[in-house]
């Protein structure tokens, strides 16, 4: 079992996967829903959330258990760096994988990028002061966006931060590849430990959604038609020593489905 795009999970082998459309939140004044992507682009024009425009970012969730993987729309066509890693795709084992940041957009003015937790002081003054600076490596064949923190050792643990350190519940133990766990449930970022690298320090946060300028929602699966409803919120677990980032959504079974929810289930054209 690698992606979950492949239509089941790693973790718990339940077969129904989620794929959505990663909304990204732009517009002053009002808030208005485009595709998140790794290409800069006028914010100002806002997109058909149906587009398949390559550098655009999409999710894939288990509806059971939550663990989401992203991919990138046709990386082939992107211009990227090529990252410092020579670890191959964890998915399909293609050499070749680039790094990029991950934009964020709120508004027209403001644009930073995705961290783990932000300075809780930033609302209303500046919201500039990422803390974990979030990067995916991205596989250039099938488009896997493996997250990764920059100095995890660094990302502030507390409420004011929407952090805090995982309880330990794996045991020790040689891990399997992150991607091809053991059989049956394998162990996941949520029991405690890195899966790929088997440090014991997991930090876990929920990232905020900039609306406009310096409000915040949820990060979500979906925000529905009205975009006033966040479904799906996502968590991510990161490992405080090597920085990998596994996301998983909160009762991703309730995610609606279809039509201006810019969602359907994997495998059900
Ligand atoms: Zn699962
Ligand atoms: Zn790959
Ligand atoms: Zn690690």
């Amino acid at each position: 079992m690698n992606s979950l795009r492949s239509g089941g999970c790693r973790d718990c082998g339940a077969r129904d996967v989620l794929e959505a459309v990663a909304p990204e939140m732009h517009g002053a004044g009002r808030a208005a829903l485009r595709p998140a992507s790794l290409v800069a682009r006028d914010p100002a024009v806002p997109l058909d959330l149906r587009e398949r425009e390559p550098g655009t970012l999409r999710t894939f969730t288990c509806r059971s258990c939550g663990l989401t993987d992203w991919h990138v729309v046709e990386p082939e066509l992107v211009e990227l760096p090529r990252a410092a890693t020579d670890t191959p795709c964890p998915a399909c084992d293609a050499p070749e994988r680039r790094s990029a940041l991950v934009p964020e957009v709120s508004n027209t003015v403001a644009r930073f990028v995705t961290a783990v937790a932000y300075a809780p002081a930033f609302l209303g003054k500046n919201p500039n002061k990422p803390k974990g600076v979030l990067s995916v490596l991205v596989c250039h064949a099938c488009g896997l966006a493996e997250w990764r923190a920059d100095r995890p050792d660094e990302i502030p643990i507390g409420a004011s931060y929407e952090t805090h350190l995982v309880a330990h519940e794996a045991p020790a133990g040689p891990r399997g590849h992150p991607f091809r766990g053991a059989a049956g449930r394998a162990a996941g970022m949520r029991d405690g430990r890195c899966v790929a690298c088997g440090h014991d320090e997991i930090i876990a946060a929920s990232p905020p959604e900039f609306m406009t300028g310096v409000a915040t929602v949820p990060m979500a699966l979906s925000y529905g038609p009205e975009v006033r409803a966040p479904a799906g919120e996502l968590s991510i677990y990161v490992c405080r020593s090597c920085g990998f980032g596994q996301w998983y959504a909160d009762d991703a079974a309730s995610v609606p489905i279809g039509g201006r929810n810019w969602t359907r289930i994997v495998g059900a054209e």
